[in-house]
């Protein structure tokens, strides 16, 4: 009889079908007091389809969700689709199909493929976020947020991209042009604009990260804090020469202030307009638009001098007001003082304006920091001068005594600032939630009742990409009533940014079909947080900051307990092919379709955790999945000409019986303690490989029983990897029941345990030889094997030996004079 062959294509088909048919297969256990894991693969934006750059974050989801199931955890493992979005309407512009039925078509294709992949979701949790029965729940949450002032509105400059024709949130501003449009530079604007306080939760959000140290990657929580960017100081205001207005610089140097030599505005700050002549005007404006589009780091710091004065609170003195294109609205008041004795950025603005210089700190051991002669600003702490009742001060009671005049003489007070900044919700967009408030002229901004939600997005809708938001267009959705007296109103047109969507799926995963609350608590409590969260670093401040946010707000409205939704995060390398990141525009995109086609789902998913760690960047190579597909295809044969053998009776155990078991439970140690500690899945399916390998080797001296055990623990440590393959070698065994809901194999010490020790020889500590003995060598033994041992002779002959040292199982150390 032929051998049987590895078919991958009639296997994957066969079980896909099967497991298809069987919705309840990867459903947790309604029995809670099982102990739980929470495994969650970041959820996909419904682009239309995978490739396999798409696959590696579902490929390390699904090895982990199936070893969890395997080591006994109710084991919940769902997904979802962030289906709100630009890409949906701008292909609605393009191809003038409505975005609803672009993204279920995608959705459809991909969940196509994700189950061709074999992948072990419970499509019973499945969550979509364009769905009324999704969204409403971010209007319900909007509206507690509304109620605690969370929610707010007012009016801001907003990164406008012409093109996208819509506001971006300044982290979707690279280089100052749109993310989408890497060559569309980004503009300003003025608009009324929806806004969560973040900031409100600001110290939280920062303290909260020594609770993630440990389970989050480093580099994500540096990422977190530099963008949480917290500094403490103290706002003070400078009077306006000739006028009653005050310009509220904030510092974190008060103790410098009698150094400040200018003040220096933002441009987009609201005193500029009053202050400048009127034909300083296009010049402001071209240093917003300008601003906007660069990154500040790398700008040349440019200024613009109004022509007024400030008075120093402190000095009295008199001091130039300028506007500066690296100072920023959004950060501290938008003003600050110039101490360019002081601060490095300040010295090179004032250094290239001329403007004056003057030192007030010294280091503690040295003379006043000259920068004019130094060349740069002394920007550490120091001893304070030439500042009346503070000199002779240290830095930090100069600022502890000037903060408290301040406030004593009501021109200021301390002050923390932080770079975060409010969350602009807003966007002027079609394909998204719509913000439920209404706008009535006589009762103002009217929440739409908790009883009228979901307010559903219309469908019917001509979209053209142009101007403002699309949803002004349809009179039916614009024109109500207004909930408070009855009378003519306008509703809310713009839509929530799509960040809002997936700040909380996870936790409507535990729940998706609740239409009374988000979700029932009590779940929450058991599923909660996630015990392993898998996606890209590119998630590591915006979505992973906001879902933080959303999960304190959660706990404050009194609807959850805990305060942190993760409680460990992973994030993957990326596929590259060709030595770059898969993109349609470079045309090295490897489709999941094609993949499937040619490799099998099994050997993919296989390829991608083997060729390299997962946390490393994988580069696709054919020739790569090649190999893996070819030692599926030996594990195949291996096993299905093994399983018939009979199983006669086991007598001694042979030489090679006792070598596969050794290597056998050598292997379950290895893959056990990879899935246990640091995932490196690729030296797991190595040794996987090693031991495929032995078992050829050593086929012929096997005894039965000892072949039929392998074969089926191969086949159960295969099982996270190559799931469709591990199917049908369990069935072709005469097994029952799926592969993921046996008990993972149990490593044996006493099997695994080498036979012998390996014993180094020495004279007089230098190592000479090595031999391989027993266990338990006497040392006696011992010793007479190292004195006659070849390769020690030429360091023994003609010695005198004075001592032998034995450390049983480890060494010989002869010691000689002579
Ligand atoms: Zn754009
Ligand atoms: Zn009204």
């Amino acid at each position: 009889m032929p051998e049987k062959q590895y078919n991958h294509q009639e296997i994957e088909e066969k079980w896909q079908a099967r497991w298809s048919a069987d919705p309840e297969l990867y459903k947790p256990a309604s029995d809670k007091t099982k102990p739980k894991y929470y495994v969650l693969e970041m959820l996909p934006y419904p682009s239309g389809t995978l490739h396999v750059g798409h696959l590696r974050n579902y490929a390390i989801g699904d090895a982990l969700a199936r070893y969890k199931w395997m080591r006994g955890f109710n084991v919940l493992h769902p997904m979802g689709w962030d289906a709100f979005g630009l890409p949906a309407e701008n292909a609605a512009i393009k191809n003038n199909r409505h975005p609803r039925e672009w993204t279920l078509a995608n959705i459809e294709a991909m969940k196509r493929q994700h189950n061709r992949m074999g992948f072990s979701y419970d499509w019973d949790l499945e969550v979509s976020t364009c769905e009324p029965e999704y969204y409403r729940w971010n209007q319900w949450f909007f509206l507690r947020m509304l109620e605690r002032r969370i929610a707010y509105r007012k009016k801001a400059l907003v990164n406008w991209c012409p093109e996208c024709a819509t506001v971006l949130a300044n982290e979707q501003v690279v280089d100052g042009c749109c993310w989408r449009h890497e060559t569309t530079p980004v503009e300003q604007r003025e608009l009324e604009q929806w806004f969560l306080r973040i900031t409100d939760y600001a110290d939280e959000l920062l303290n909260d990260i020594d609770k993630l140290e440990g389970g989050w990657p480093e580099r994500v929580l540096t990422m977190q804090r530099n963008w949480i960017g917290r500094s403490e100081g103290a706002e003070v205001d400078f009077g306006v020469e000739g006028s009653d207005e005050k310009i509220r610089v904030f510092t974190t140097r008060i103790d410098t202030i009698f150094g400040a030599t200018c003040v220096i505005l933002a441009p987009a700050h609201p005193l500029v307009q009053k202050l400048i002549a009127p034909e300083m005007q296009s010049q402001v404006k071209g240093m917003i638009d300008a601003q906007a589009r660069k990154d500040l780091a790398e700008v040349e710091k440019e200024g613009i001098f109004t022509g007024r004065f400030a008075t120093n609170p402190f000095s009295g003195e008199r001091v130039p007001i300028w506007i500066g294109n690296f100072v920023l609205m959004g950060y501290g008041t938008g003003a600050i003082m110039a101490v360019p004795a002081h601060d490095e950025r300040d010295f090179e603005f004032c250094t290239r304006y001329g403007i004056p210089i003057r030192p007030v700190i010294r280091p503690v051991d040295g003379g006043l920091a000259d920068a004019s002669t130094m060349g740069e600003a002394y920007a550490e702490d120091g001893i304070v001068e030439n500042s009346d009742e503070f000199s002779k001060l240290t830095s930090e009671d100069a600022r502890a005594r000037m903060t408290a005049k301040a406030q004593r003489e009501n021109f200021g007070e301390k002050a923390i600032t932080f770079r975060i900044k409010d969350w602009g919700v807003s966007r002027q967009r079609y394909w998204g939630t719509p913000i439920p408030v209404i706008h009535c002229p006589a009762c103002g901004v009217v929440p739409v009742p908790d009883d009228q939600l979901p307010v559903v997005l219309p469908l019917n809708i001509d979209i053209t990409g142009k101007g403002k938001s699309p949803l002004e267009g349809v009179p039916e959705f614009v024109n109500v009533t207004c909930p408070k007296c009855g009378g003519q109103a306008r509703r809310e047109t713009d839509t929530m940014d799509t960040f809002v969507d997936s700040s909380w799926y996870f936790y409507r995963y535990c729940d998706p079909r609740n239409d009374s609350a988000p979700f029932d608590s009590r779940r929450i409590a058991y599923w909660f947080p996630i015990d392993q969260y898998i996606g890209g670093v590119e998630h590591a401040i915006l979505h992973l900051i906001y879902s933080r946010f959303w999960t304190k707000v959660m706990r404050d409205i009194g609807i959850i307990k805990n305060d942190e939704p993760v409680k460990r995060l992973f994030t993957q390398g990326m596929v590259i092919k060709d030595g770059a990141k898969m993109s349609k525009n470079k045309g090295n995109v490897v489709s999941a379709d094609d993949m499937i086609e040619r490799f099998g789902a099994d050997t993919g998913r296989v390829f991608e955790l083997f060729a390299a760690p997962p946390e490393k960047d994988l580069e696709w190579i054919d020739a790569g999945a090649e190999g893996c597909q070819r030692f599926l295809g030996r594990v195949y044969r291996f096993v299905t000409r093994n399983i018939d053998r009979a199983s006669g009776p086991s007598g001694e155990r042979t030489e090679a019986d006792r070598r596969v078991l050794r290597k056998l439970h050598q292997t379950i140690r290895k893959v056990t303690d990879d899935f246990e500690s640091r995932w490196h899945f690729n030296t797991s399916i190595a040794a996987v490989m090693e031991l495929v390998n032995e078992l050829y080797a050593s086929e012929d001296d096997l005894s039965s029983s000892v072949a039929a055990d392998v074969c089926e623990k191969l086949v159960l440590l295969l099982g996270p990897f190559a799931p469709y393959m591990a199917e049908e070698l369990w069935q072709e065994m005469g097994r029952t029941g799926p592969v993921f809901r046996q008990p993972w194999p149990v490593f044996d010490e006493e099997l695994a345990r080498e036979e012998g020790a390996e014993v180094v020889l020495q004279v007089n500590g230098k190592l000479r030889s090595r031999i391989i003995v027993p266990f338990g060598t006497a040392r006696e033994e011992l010793e007479t094997l190292a004195l006659s041992d070849d390769k020690m002779q030429p360091f023994l002959q003609g010695k005198q030996i004075v001592k032998i040292i034995v450390v049983p199982d480890r060494l010989v150390n002869v010691v000689v004079k002579g």
